[in-house]
């Protein structure tokens, strides 16, 4: 089944979870993914590190149990920066083979050390090749506040729009904790003429190193409301956590009210927040359909 054909019949709410690293068993998410499935998103998205960085095979082998365990929609991650066309081709027919039909195309942080690829640039090259290669259902990143690379926010949309006409169906976001600049960014990029839906990306903060990881990556703005609770939890540690997952419901509740298409829960492997954040939601998602 293809994610996008979902976003027609309701408000969608997905999942995003991380492969064990090389050297952990597989079954080490096992767990995770068990009690994840319970709380039946829409579908469940897969991380693959850029440059192959180790997880490519543990991405399928979960993808793989989601679909054929847990029945849940997967949809894989797959960064190409590092990544020439014939690899991808080997990626795309392991995709193939395992039921895997949704991609979300990505470039990726390029990984110092690793020459980057000749035949990938950039996410919207990808997106081209996997559109020629048969039949998958393909998203693509955007980036509520610009992505950090890109000199403004008018150039990155441009780029983004690129992304959709090159045929990426869908829109999923980079965190962000603002829902204001998410409201900007929608109206400026159905202004640029992208009209497909974009889904909002939500991560529940539960620990200060965590935040400030996370900032320092993709440089999310922090409104003064959120930083107060930072500042007032951070040698709490389960003051922050519930402080994060009301943070993050309100979000979601704010974001429902202005009918966004989907919200997109980076789970961190945690399925305590995941599910008290969805039990908090599932009323209003339930309500809010289309
Ligand atoms: P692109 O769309 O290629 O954009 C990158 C930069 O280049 C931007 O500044 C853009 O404005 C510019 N640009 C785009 N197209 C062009 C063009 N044609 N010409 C000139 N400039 C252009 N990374 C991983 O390694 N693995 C993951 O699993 C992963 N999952 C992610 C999931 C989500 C929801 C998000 C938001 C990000 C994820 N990332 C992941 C991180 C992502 O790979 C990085 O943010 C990366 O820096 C950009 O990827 P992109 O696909 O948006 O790149």
């Amino acid at each position: 089944m293809k994610i996008t054909s979902i976003f027609e019949k309701k408000t969608v709410f997905s999942f995003e979870v991380f492969p064990p690293k090389k050297t952990s068993p597989i079954e080490s998410v096992y767990g995770a993914l068990e009690e994840l499935q319970q709380l039946k998103p829409d579908f469940i998205s897969v991380t693959l590190g850029a440059g192959g960085s180790g997880n490519g095979e543990n991405t399928i082998a979960v993808a793989k149990r989601l679909r054929e365990k847990h029945g849940i929609l997967p949809m894989a991650h797959l960064p190409c920066i590092h990544y020439t066309k014939a690899q991808i081709d080997v990626i795309l027919e392991d995709f193939r083979a395992n039921g895997i039909e949704n991609i979300l195309a990505l470039r990726g942080d390029l990984v110092p050390d690793l020459v980057p690829s000749e035949d990938f640039r950039h996410a919207s090259d990808l997106i081209e090749y996997i559109m020629s290669k048969g039949d998958f259902d393909i998203a693509a990143a955007c980036y509520p506040e610009g992505h950090t690379e890109a000199p403004n926010m008018d150039i990155d949309i441009e780029y983004l729009k690129r992304k959709v006409d090159a045929g990426a169906s869908h829109l999923i976001s980079q965190l962000f904790f603002d829902n204001e600049a998410f409201y900007n960014f929608r109206w400026r990029a159905e202004r640029a003429g992208i009209h497909v839906p974009i889904e909002a990306g939500i991560m529940p903060v539960t620990s200060r190193k965590q935040i400030e990881r996370m900032v320092s990556m993709c440089g999310a703005s922090l409104p003064r409301k959120f930083t107060r609770i930072i500042q007032k939890y951070e040698n709490n540690p389960e003051a922050l956590r519930d402080a994060g997952i009301a943070y993050a419901i309100d979000q979601i509740v704010d974001l429902l009210a202005e009918g966004v298409d989907g919200i997109h829960l980076y789970t961190m492997n945690n399925p305590y927040v995941a599910k008290r954040i969805s039990e908090a939601v599932s009323g209003i998602i339930r309500t809010g359909d289309k």
